[in-house]
């Protein structure tokens, strides 16, 4: 069983290197905060690399003993968290490859099955209720650190407990928090309910700027980088933007376009039938059946008119 596998993985290695996706979200960072703290715990020499994050975080548990390079050497174990596709690693694809196992732990419906050993379940709602599981096949305790920082995914990647996947081992999970002593009305605060400045004014922008099309099924909103120079937006703090067209009554997709070096950065979300995943899939990204994202390198217009193209096409 891959379980096994990876507890004998885990076991065996020395050092190990944790990994997550690129633009990081709280699951991605909790995730990977949560996997760092349970293996100091058992004394093993690990690092986890995380390039830029968003400040929100900060308060997670070692959060300052994240580096943004790793060390000159291959590692013993690679551990990718919360990400289907290793272009997702981006530059640090790397340590990855050149580790000598390679384990990715996910909940991604488009996960490639890029690893030596994946565990990968998207029945999941977030890839910190994966690692509950694993944590404790691994036999690790997990207290108030591991636990805030596994909450955080949970909390984040279900907007909240109220997406569907949420199970009953979410709650249960959480009740054990609560015993133990975990804040989770300050973490969910924190995490989700705390807009930074220029996370709300690009927010007004946006949603200034949306659009319903298609009977009002389909909302469209983009942000461009001008956008972000103007209000001194930080890493992600377009987040959420993509959730309020697909909040509105009625519409089954938003779509979100932010400029990027290359073109656009695709955010979809869905409400009842749409599979955006798919959708993705043809702009060379993924991600789950009601959130996914992807690229276009396209000009703004010739983009905005394929994207919302393809998104008609799905339409009942
Ligand atoms: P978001 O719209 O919040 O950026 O992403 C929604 C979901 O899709 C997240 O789970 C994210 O990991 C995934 N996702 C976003 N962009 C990409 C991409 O370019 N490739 C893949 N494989 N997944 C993506
Ligand atoms: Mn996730």
């Amino acid at each position: 069983m891959t379980l096994d596998n990876i507890v004998e993985e885990i076991n065996k290695a020395k050092n190990i290197v944790i990994l997550t996706h690129e633009n990081p979200d709280g699951d991605a960072i909790g995730s990977s905060l949560a996997m760092y703290n349970a293996l100091k715990q058992i004394g093993k020499d690990v690092d986890v690399i995380i390039p830029e994050y968003p400040k929100t975080f900060d308060f997670l548990p070692n959060s300052k003993e994240i580096l943004k390079e790793g060390k000159n050497y291959n590692y013993d174990l690679a551990i990718a968290l919360d990400c289907g596709d290793i272009k997702r690693l981006n530059g640090f694809a790397k340590y990855f490859e050149d580790a000598n196992v390679k384990i990715s732990i996910d909940h991604h419906s488009s996960n490639t099955m890029f690893a030596d050993y994946n565990f990968v379940n998207p029945t999941s709602p977030a890839c910190a209720q994966i690692l509950v599981i694993v944590l404790e096949a691994l036999g690790i305790e997990i207290d108030k650190s591991i636990g805030t920082c596994l909450l955080t995914g949970i909390i984040t990647d279900t907007g909240g407990f109220k997406y569907q996947g949420v199970t009953a081992e979410t709650f249960e999970f959480v009740a054990g928090l609560l015993n133990r002593g975990v804040n989770v009305s300050s973490v969910y605060k924190k995490v989700l309910q705390v807009l930074s400045k220029p996370r709300f004014e690009l927010t007004r922008i946006a949603m200034n700027r949306l659009e319903f099309l298609e009977d009002g099924k389909i909302t469209f909103t983009y942000l461009n980088k001008e956008d972000e120079e103007k209000v001194g937006a930080g890493n992600n703090d377009y987040d959420g933007i993509v959730e309020m067209g697909r909040d509105v009554e009625g519409v089954e997709i938003s779509i979100f376009l932010r400029e990027t070096d290359d073109g656009y950065k695709i955010s979809l979300r869905s409400n009842e039938y749409v599979n955006v995943a798919d959708i993705c899939l043809m702009f060379g990204g993924g991600g789950h059946v009601r959130a996914a994202g992807g690229s276009i390198n396209l000009t703004f217009e010739q983009a905005k008119t394929k994207i919302i193209e393809e998104c008609k096409k799905h339409l009942k």
